[in-house]
């Protein structure tokens, strides 16, 4: 870890708090009170993160984001928005410009960091998987291939060994259409001894732990399945 966060915040409580918590979980926070001094410090050194409040004293944190993306240097940096108004079109705003995810205050701390470990991860996806060999599937579904474990959302489920090994060999070659058959040889090799409607339901019950990222793993009519992000 040890990843630079950089906040931009004019509230000082605010801003010390989410620096504690960052502290705590091993990120190295930096704190801005403006967007002014926010510039002056990025051109020397570049954040692995940016947590942006939307309404800054010297700035619109929408404007900030829109300068940062549109400039090659900083446009790779995830950025995080910070907002009192909840409001759905700010959201989609702050969407649509590039910000990577959004936090309407009051939040708590915890959800915070847990949005930054998650927007990192995505971001840097590829790295991980060649290092710990990990395999980010979608937004929110991780498989770590060493400790035989699938996050969804940053939490761990909880597959048997049989859906696990499914989601392995789909996430493992994202696209590629398995017949139900391929799927059983690569569960039990030579020694399958069920029928092959026997993946259906273990394909069913692997969605339905995946909830809301369910619709990853795509049913190809009278061939098989494939993942698809
Ligand atoms: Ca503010």
């Amino acid at each position: 870890m040890n990843e630079l966060i950089a906040i931009i915040e004019d509230e000082a409580d605010i801003s010390e708090l989410v620096s504690i918590h960052l502290k705590k979980t091993g990120y190295k926070p930096f704190k801005f009170e403006d967007a002014k001094s926010f510039f002056r410090h990025i051109a020397k050194k570049k954040p692995d993160l940016i947590i942006l409040d939307l309404m800054l004293p010297d700035a619109d944190g929408f404007e900030v984001c829109k300068t940062l993306k549109k400039d090659e240097r900083y446009s790779h940096i995830p950025v995080i928005m910070l907002t009192a108004k909840g409001e759905e079109t700010d959201k989609i705003v702050g969407l649509e410009i590039g910000a990577d995810d959004y936090v309407t205050k009051p939040f708590s701390p915890k959800e915070l960091v847990a949005r930054v470990k998650t927007v990192l991860r995505r971001n840097s996806g590829k790295k991980e998987t060649e290092g710990a060999r990990r395999i980010q599937v979608g937004r929110n579904v991780v498989v770590d291939l060493d400790k035989y474990s699938v996050e969804l959302n940053n939490k761990k489920i909880s597959l048997t060994t049989t859906e696990f090994k499914i989601l392995e060999l789909l996430a493992s070659n994202k696209e590629k259409v398995f017949t139900r058959d391929q799927i059983l040889n690569h569960l039990w090799g030579q020694e399958k001894i069920v029928v092959d409607r026997t993946i259906d339901v273990h394909i069913r019950h692997l969605r339905e732990k995946l909830g809301s990222s369910a619709n990853l793993i795509k049913n190809i009519r009278g061939v098989g399945y494939k993942l698809e992000e």
